[in-house]
């Protein structure tokens, strides 16, 4: 972290403010130009609020040089992470998944959704128990019953699946039932107490980014269940809120490549949330597929007009079928190796 000093203060106020920064136990290299003097500060900066510098009196700017988060960090991590999702599927280096099934589990029909699904080539089944509704009277998931469902499919058909979690207290229940990944949705991206709880375990964390989250806050939040212990993290890129009223949210493909080059944890792509209508979902999840994701979670429903929740932006299962085949070629053309041509 580097802190530009202005131009008025005096001697004696900078050297009360390196007492102020060497007191709290850090180094500090202080460069002296013709025009301005920067005080650099060595140590684990994290602890540092920027603002607060900024705040006094002779402190013209602050600057970090380094990335707050350590873990998540592609810098300090140069291999890409691939996570283990359980009945050997693998995300991450190379590896690419697809979790597909209703938004909600709603009953039977999660197995007929769910074979459906897998035939057309997903990987990974989906399907929210828990769920978290802008009203107290909508549909508010299952519970465990939903998870009992979701893992007979799992059981039956051999492929793990993704359920959101939402409170701290249900950790240890999806722990005790081998739920493969839990989901940490975008309203508790910031649920810091949540973060520490799942990052307690070593279950695969599927953590989506916040409504209005930053890549920056994402990938710190992905720093809070590392920090805890949990390595299995894998981001995901569902739409952030913006000024556009055409879609539900609006898409950042940006963040994919953005956060693969930051950090080396998987990064997957919802379309579904991200764009919210129907004919949107599979140019968005084409777009994500291209831009390097590692893997897509797309909402599928046998009935979307009857869907208990986001029917409005579920695939049937023959548009699923039609988009996967779109991706498979998608797929084929980012990672082919492709000879330069003289
Ligand atoms: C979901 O996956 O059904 C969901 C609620 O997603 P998000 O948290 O991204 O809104
Ligand atoms: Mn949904």
């Amino acid at each position: 972290m580097i802190a530009v000093v202005k131009r008025t203060a005096t001697d004696e106020q900078l050297e009360h403010f390196i007492a102020w920064i060497e007191n709290r136990g850090f180094k500090t290299h202080v460069s002296e130009g013709d025009n301005e003097t920067i005080v650099g500060i060595i140590g684990d900066t994290t602890q540092i609020d920027p603002f607060l510098l900024e705040s006094m009196s002779i402190i013209e700017r602050v600057q970090r040089v380094s990335e707050p988060f350590k873990k998540a960090n592609r810098k300090f991590h140069p291999e890409d992470t691939v996570v283990d999702c359980g009945h050997g599927v693998l995300i991450g280096g190379g590896h690419f998944q697809v979790m597909a099934g209703p938004c909600s589990v709603e009953g039977k029909n999660l197995l007929k959704i769910a074979t459906l699904a897998k035939q057309a080539g997903a990987t990974m089944l989906r399907g929210g128990a828990y769920k978290p509704r802008t009203s107290p009277y909508a549909f508010q998931g299952m519970g465990e019953e939903g998870l009992d469902l979701l893992l007979e499919a799992s059981a039956q058909l051999d492929m793990p699946v993704v359920t959101e979690i939402m409170d701290p207290r249900d950790v240890q229940l999806f722990v005790d039932k081998n739920i493969d990944v839990m989901q940490v949705g975008a309203r508790n991206a910031q649920n810091f107490n949540l973060l520490k709880e799942v990052g307690k375990t070593q279950t695969p964390v599927l953590l989506k980014r916040g409504l209005s989250g930053t890549v920056d806050e994402l990938l710190m939040a992905a720093e809070y269940i590392m920090s805890e212990g949990n390595p299995n993290v894998i981001l995901c890129e569902r739409g952030i809120r913006t000024f556009e009223t055409r879609t539900r949210n609006t898409f950042d493909v940006n963040a994919i490549p953005v956060l693969k080059h930051l950090s080396h944890l998987p990064v997957v792509a919802d379309p579904s949330h991200a764009t919210g209508y129907t004919r949107y979902v599979r140019p968005a999840a084409y777009a994500a597929t291209a831009a390097g994701a590692d893997g897509l979670e797309i909402e599928v429903h046998d009935c979307p007009s009857e869907a208990w929740s986001d029917g409005a932006q579920a695939l049937t299962p023959e548009q699923f079928a039609d988009a996967m085949r779109r991706i498979r070629l998608i797929r084929e053309a980012v990672t082919a190796d492709i000879a330069q041509e003289a």
